[in-house]
């Protein structure tokens, strides 16, 4: 699998948006779609023509701000079979209004003007709820909701609708957790049990948020900081945790977030670079 983004909304050139590449022989398995993900695949020699299945984890900017980029460009370099798109409810909603409104003019101008391209591949999005969202006989793809914000402060109708997943890969005995945004959360440890990979958010590092009552506040109800990641990964026995949705920080403050979580968690760990290869 490969870390393809491993930053947040903030615009950083060195880490674009969340996504995760999951390779498993021929079949590439995208998590989220965030900001450059189309340019992060090609610099890192994986072919966008190669996406039809993609997984949302929640409607953030930074998860699904190249969601179109992704449909579209997969089509441009070859895809030929119809995309599909899982995610919270409200994904389809998303995916629809993407097809049919505001890309509606530039697919039907290149099948018709540009037929090299052999005309539109389809793109379907399905809304999934907790539990097996695909299982065919090469993989199997569950799902949990995580707890990313819900008590913020907001209307009872907005935290109805505002659906949060994590996701878990499972195929040939290997299991491959992607968190999604989370706090510390019992969806996030039930997806992580036993994992052979988690991709864990890992905003702040627990240095960072004493005294700071912004990030404080970020790590208590939002973002996952340096001990909450560390301590999912250690209980729930996980052999390589590999952090993403990382927030800027200086050399100093990227060795503390290793030694933060070194203290708790005692296997293999990774502080997750843009395209980073990480075996399974
Ligand atoms: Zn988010």
């Amino acid at each position: 699998m490969r870390v393809l983004g491993t930053g947040g909304p903030w615009v950083d050139a060195d880490r674009f948006g969340p996504s995760t590449l999951i390779r498993y022989g021929d079949e590439r398995l995208l998590f989220d779609a965030g900001r450059g993900v189309g340019i992060r695949m090609v610099q890192a020699g994986e072919d966008p023509g190669s996406l039809d299945t993609i997984f949302i984890t929640h409607h953030h900017l930074d998860h699904i701000s190249d969601l179109a980029d992704v449909m579209i460009t997969s089509w441009l370099r070859g895809r030929r079979r119809e995309m599909v798109i899982y995610g919270p409810p409200g994904t389809r909603a998303i995916v629809d209004t993407l097809v049919n409104v505001v890309y509606a003019k530039d697919i039907e101008w290149r099948s018709v003007g540009e037929p090299a391209w052999g005309g539109w591949q389809p793109v379907r999005a399905v809304d999934v709820e907790r539990g097996v969202v695909v299982e065919n006989e090469r993989w199997k793809v569950s799902c949990d909701w995580m707890v990313h914000g819900h008590k913020l402060g907001f209307r009872p109708e907005f935290v109805k609708s505002w659906k949060c997943l994590g996701y878990r890969f499972e195929a040939a005995g290997k299991r491959i957790v992607v968190s999604g945004d989370t706090v510390d959360c019992g969806g996030i440890r039930r997806l992580a049990q036993d994992a052979d990979v988690l991709v864990q958010c890992c905003f702040a590092n627990r240095g960072e948020c004493e005294g700071n009552p912004h990030l404080e506040r970020v790590a208590k109800y939002t973002l996952a900081d340096t001990v909450q990641a560390a301590t999912i990964a250690q209980e729930c026995g996980v052999r390589h945790l590999v952090l993403t949705h990382i927030r800027p920080k200086s050399r100093e403050r990227m060795a503390q977030m290793r030694r933060e979580v070194r203290e708790i968690f005692r296997r293999r760990l990774t502080i997750g670079k843009d395209m980073q290869l990480v075996r399974v």
